[in-house]
This record gives C-alpha cells, structure tokens and sequence, in this order.
C-alpha cells in the first residue's frame, strides 16, 4: 500500500472504479479512458511501482496475473479473436501510474504495433 497511489486507492475501495475481476492477489478494472472497446488494467494488490521493481519472489505473482488475463479475456469473449497485452515501464513507455498493471486491450483489431497509446 503506498499512499498517495490512485491503484492503491482502488484496490482499497477509497476510490470508485469499474471493477471486474478480484482474487487474493490481483484486482482488475475498467480503464477510465478506454483505448479500444475492451481496456482492463489488471494489477497486484501489492503495491510495485514498475515491473522493473519486481523481485524474485514476485514471480509468481505475475503469473497469477496473467492467468487472471485469461480469465477475463475469456469472460469478455475474447479467446478466439485475440487481445494484446501491454506493460508499460516508465517514462519512454509513457507510464503515468506508478503500480505495476497490464494492460489488456480487446475487441476490435489493433494495429501492428507494440506501442500503447491512443492508436493501439
Ligand atoms: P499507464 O500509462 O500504463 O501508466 O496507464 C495508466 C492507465 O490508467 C491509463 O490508461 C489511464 O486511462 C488509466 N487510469 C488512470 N486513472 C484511472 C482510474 N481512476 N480508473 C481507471 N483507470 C485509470
Ligand atoms: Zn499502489
């Protein structure tokens, strides 16, 4: 938990998000500012900056994030047209919140390239 982290806030309930999907470890909810028709943040409970601060010990943690992926994706009707799955790290990647999520984008094509951003 780090205080002033608006992920942190969410996964405590302080603030309002569209959540849906929750474990003992993972909490994912609707992005506020959606970049295609399916655009969920899924992040540990624990507080971790960037995925370049994780620790050996949280590996098993990213995998439990990514099998909540697969759930959701799953859950939204993904599995057969496809999804991709962002990390951004940082500032060149455009990173604005400081708590590790991935981001899961869906439902209508995207465009051949690795890059977030509005033009996914
Ligand atoms: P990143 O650039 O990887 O740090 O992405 C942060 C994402 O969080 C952006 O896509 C924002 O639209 C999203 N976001 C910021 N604040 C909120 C919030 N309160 N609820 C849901 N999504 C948010
Ligand atoms: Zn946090």
């Amino acid at each position: 938990m780090s205080a002033d982290c608006i992920f942190c806030k969410i996964i405590n309930r302080e603030l309002d998000a569209d959540i849906v999907y929750e474990d003992e470890d993972v909490v994912a909810f609707k992005d506020i500012n959606p970049a295609a028709p399916v655009h969920i943040l899924i992040t540990p409970r624990k507080h971790i900056p960037t995925i370049m601060d994780m620790e050996k010990s949280d590996e098993a943690l990213i995998g439990r994030l990514h099998s909540a992926a697969n759930e959701i994706a799953r859950a939204f009707k993904l599995e057969k047209k496809g999804y991709r799955i962002v990390i951004n790290c940082g500032s060149d990647a455009g990173q604005i919140v400081f708590h590790l999520h991935l981001h899961l984008l869906g439902g209508r094509p995207l465009l051949q390239t690795i890059a977030k951003g509005r033009g996914v």
